[in-house]
C-alpha cells in the first residue's frame, strides 16, 4: 500500500525493520515477556542510532521529526512485539509533552537525558475509583512553601519500573474545580515516600504495569509540566498522540501476526488438503485483511492530521478503536486456525490476544473510544 511516505520516510521505516530483525527477534520477545523484564539494552542500542532524540525539536539537539515518523518507527517495533514499541512511546510521550508544555529549564534538564537513553517516563492517570471518568482522579498535591506534597493512590502505571523513570502525574491541585484542578507533575521514581508495586497483567509484561502509593512525597515547585490546574487540557491533547501511538502498534503487530496465520494455513494440510483450501478458513483470512488494511488507513490519516496540526479527536479514537480490536480479532482468530498450536507460546497469537486487549483497555476502553465518536459525530 502506497500512502505516499516520501523517501527519506520509506528510508526510515527501512532503517528501524532492519533494527527489528536484528535486535527484537521473536524468540527474544517471547523471552522478555515470559521473563516480565525490561529491555533494557535494546532501548540503549536505540539510543545509542539517535532514536530517543527523534522527536525533540532541532533547537535543542534533536532530530525533530514528526508524527508520521513516530507512528513508522511504532507500526516496526511493533512488528514482533506491542510491548517493546510502547516502552519506547510511553518515553516519548514525555517528550512531545515536553516539546509543548515544559519550561525552558524542563527542557534542558530532560531532553538531552532522554536523547542519551538516561531518562524514561511513565504517564499515570488512573486510580482505583477513577477509571474512564478519567478527571474525577483524586490523587493530591499541595503547595507547601516550595515543595508540592503528594497523596493517593494510582493504577495501572506500565513501566513506572523502568531505569531511570519519572512519572507524569496527573494531580490534583485544586479541590473545587473537575477539569480545572488538574495538573501534571514530574514526579521520580526514587523520590521518598513513593512506594511501587508490579500488579500481575496479561499485556505488557515486559515493561510492567504498576500500582503507585504516595505518602507525602515531595517535589519542587517547578516540576509543573506547563501551567497549574490547566493538566485537563493538556490530557485531553495528549490523548490524541497516546491513541495514535498505541494504533500504530497494534496494526504493526497484527500485520505480523496476520502474515504468520497465512504461513500457516498455506502449509498445514488436513484431509489430504491445505487449510487455506478450505473456504470457510479463506473467508476469515479475507475478513482479517480487510480489518488490518482499515487499521492502516485510519492510524496514518491521524499521524498526518497530527503532523499538520488539525485537531483529530475523532479520528485518534476511531483509529484506536479500530487498531486494538483488530489485534485482539487476530489473536483470537490465529488461535483458532492454528488450532492446537495457536495456544502454545511457540506461535504469537495468544500473546497478541493478550496484548491487543491490553491495547484496548489502556488509554480509554473501546466503549470510551466509541463514546467520544459519536458524541463528535452527532455534535455535527
Ligand atoms: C495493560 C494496561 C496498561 C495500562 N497503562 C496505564 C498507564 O500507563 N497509565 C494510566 O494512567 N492508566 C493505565 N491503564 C489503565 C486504563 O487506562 C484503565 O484501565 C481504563 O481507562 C479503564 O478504566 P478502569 O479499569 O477503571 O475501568 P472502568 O472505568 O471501571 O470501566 C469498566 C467497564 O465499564 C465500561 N464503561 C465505563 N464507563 C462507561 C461509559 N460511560 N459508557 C460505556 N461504558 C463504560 C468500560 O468500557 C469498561 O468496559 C492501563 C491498563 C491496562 C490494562
Amino acid at each position: 500500500m502506497d500512502l505516499g511516505f516520501t523517501s527519506e520516510q520509506s528510508m526510515f521505516r527501512e532503517s528501524v525493520r532492519t533494527f527489528v530483525g536484528k535486535e527484537c527477534p521473536p524468540a527474544l520477545m517471547r523471552e522478555l515477556d515470559v521473563e516480565g523484564r525490561y529491555p533494557t539494552s535494546i532501548m540503549s542500542k536505540m539510543a545509542g542510532l539517535g532514536w530517543y532524540g527523534a522527536f525533540t525539536p532541532e533547537s535543542h539537539g534533536g532530530l525533530g521529526l514528526g508524527p508520521v515518523h513516530l507512528a513508522l518507527m511504532i507500526e516496526e517495533l511493533a512488528r514482533f512485539s506491542p510491548s517493546i514499541a510502547s516502552a519506547y512511546y510511553i518515553t516519548m510521550w514525555g517528550v512531545l509533552n515536553i516539546n509543548l508544555h515544559g519550561s525552558p529549564e524542563q527542557k534542558a534538564h530532560y531532553l538531552p537525558r532522554v536523547a542519551e537513553g538516561r531518562q524514561n517516563f511513565s504517564f499515570s492517570l488512573t486510580e482505583p475509583d477513577s477509571g474512564s471518568d478519567a478527571a474525577a482522579l483524586r490523587c493530591r498535591a499541595v503547595l507547601e512553601g516550595d515543595n508540592w506534597v503528594i497523596n493517593g493512590q494510582k493504577m495501572f502505571c506500565t513501566q513506572a519500573g523502568a531505569p531511570d523513570n519519572s512519572i507524569i502525574l496527573c494531580a490534583r491541585t485544586d479541590a473545587n474545580s473537575k477539569q480545572g484542578g488538574l495538573s501534571m507533575i514530574f514526579v521520580p521514581t526514587d523520590a521518598p515516600g513513593l512506594r511501587m508495586h508490579k500488579m500481575s497483567t496479561m499485556a505488557r509484561r515486559m515493561q510492567g504495569t504498576y500500582e503507585l502509593y504516595f505518602d507525602n512525597v515531595r517535589v519542587p515547585r517547578a516540576s509543573v509540566l506547563g501551567e497549574v490546574n490547566r493538566g485537563w487540557e493538556y490530557i485531553v491533547g495528549h490523548l490524541e498522540r497516546e491513541r495514535m501511538c498505541v494504533a500504530a502498534g497494534a496494526m504493526g503487530h497484527a500485520k505480523q501476526v496476520l502474515n504468520e496465520i497465512v504461513q500457516y494455513v498455506k502449509q498445514r494440510k488436513q484431509f489430504g488438503r491445505t487449510l487455506g483450501d478450505f473456504q470457510a478458513i479463506q473467508h476469515t483470512i479475507a475478513d482479517l485483511r480487510v480489518q488490518v488494511d482499515c487499521a492502516e488507513l485510519l492510524t496514518y490519516k491521524t499521524a498526518w492530521m497530527l503532523e499538520q496540526g488539525l485537531p483529530c479527536p475523532t479520528e485518534a479514537s476511531m483509529a484506536k478503536l479500530h487498531a486494538t480490536e483488530t489485534l485482539v480479532n487476530c489473536g483470537m482468530q490465529g488461535m483458532r486456525l492454528l488450532g492446537g498450536y495457536g495456544l502454545t507460546e511457540e506461535f504469537p497469537m495468544a500473546r497478541a490476544f493478550r496484548e491487543g486487549m491490553g491495547a484496548v483497555t489502556g488509554g480509554g476502553t473501546s466503549n470510551i473510544q466509541r463514546n467520544i465518536i459519536a458524541r463528535n459525530v452527532l455534535r455535527g
